[in-house]
């Protein structure tokens, strides 16, 4: 049913939906080219242009009991934002990965919004984050087995998020920083069953090198390839053979706390990439923003341009190339969030 059609016939009748897509349709056969999912509608990998991997509009740490779209205003969350994201389009960056999981202040309208006000593409996800000790895990993770957690993820991909039409682009889970959980295990198995039914690449919000290694044994368990996951905040880990080491086994590791005063340990990592024939594992980003929901104005914001306006020229000076840039912004992203099933079996 095309999106004329459907609003002829019960659009209205639905009220709250958001049809942000303008081109809603079922899931394609996975036969064709692999595609991209904003919050607009699929677009080709060929069309992401320059991408931060990993940011955030809005986050409400108020926990899972608490969060919700009453405790903010869309008006001022997009007001406030709007301005960071005209910035990320005037610094030539195309598209944004927004990181925000449900519980957390992942809101669709709020990103369809940004999105049609500035013409950067962006892309949310689909997932639960168990971070922080499980304070943003839903009651029913505990309960529900791992097919059946998997199986909501999987929904939101077919019929959208909420009562949106708006699809998630990527799977985002989280996990804490020490030895994988039982919660956080439950997670990225589930994780992967959905990447097996959806192709979505699976961002696990990690840290340090432990966990990050016995999410690849779980990724091996499950019969998926490590190509379909990111090491994400793999910054955390000081010890760079174990990005390397990651890397290696096809894994992507997401560098993603770029800030200015990091300037010479970024380099030094991309280098490290470089000369181990390894940059096409790597991913950049800044991991800033956002509206804090629960304060004043949305409190501080830190901006999404530092590494346009900062790395790139360091890394220019350091003797990368520009097919080398372009590697780094344009062509890991658009592989990295091309939606396929990378299985092993
Ligand atoms: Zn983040």
């Amino acid at each position: 049913m095309d999106r004329r059609h459907f609003l002829a016939t019960g659009g209205a009748a639905l009220g709250g939906l958001a049809l942000c897509s303008g081109s809603w349709a079922a899931p394609a056969p996975r036969t064709e080219e692999p595609e991209i999912m904003t919050v607009t509608g699929p677009i080709a990998p060929s069309e992401m242009g320059r991408t931060l991997t990993h940011e955030h509009v809005m986050v409400d740490f108020a926990g899972v009991d608490v969060v919700g779209a009453h405790r903010y205003d869309r008006d001022e969350v997009v007001e406030t934002v709007r301005p960071h994201l005209a910035e990320v389009a005037d610094a030539g960056g195309r598209t944004f990965v927004d990181c925000t999981p449900a519980y957390l202040g992942r809101d669709p309208r709020v990103l369809c919004r940004l999105s049609q006000a500035t013409g950067v593409q962006i892309l949310t996800n689909t997932g639960y984050y168990g971070a922080r000790d499980d304070q943003h895990i839903p009651q029913h993770a505990y309960a529900d087995s791992v097919d059946a957690l998997a199986g909501r993820w999987v929904a939101e991909w077919e019929t959208g998020i909420g009562e949106t039409d708006v699809r998630p682009g990527f799977l985002k889970i989280g996990v804490d920083s020490g030895s994988l959980s039982d919660m956080d295990r439950k997670l990225v198995r589930a994780a992967c069953r959905a990447h097996r039914q959806t192709g979505l690449t699976i961002a696990v919000h990690t840290g340090p090198a432990q966990p990050a290694f016995e999410q690849l044994d779980v990724l091996a368990e499950e019969g998926i390839e490590p190509r379909a996951w990111i090491w994400v905040h793999a910054q955390n880990e000081t010890d760079t053979t174990r990005h390397l080491d990651a890397a290696r086994r096809g894994g992507w590791v997401s560098l993603d706390g770029y800030e200015p005063e990091h300037t010479e340990r970024y380099v030094r990592l991309v280098t490290a990439f470089r000369e181990s024939g390894l940059l096409d594992r790597l991913l950049l980003s800044h991991d800033n923003g956002w509206y804090s929901v629960g304060e004043p104005g949305g409190g501080s914001f830190a901006s999404y341009t530092a590494l346009f306006t900062d790395l790139i020229p360091a890394l220019r000076d350091a003797g990368v190339s520009e097919a080398d840039v372009r590697q780094l912004l344009v062509e890991n992203p658009a592989d990295a969030f091309a939606i396929r099933p990378r299985t092993t079996r």
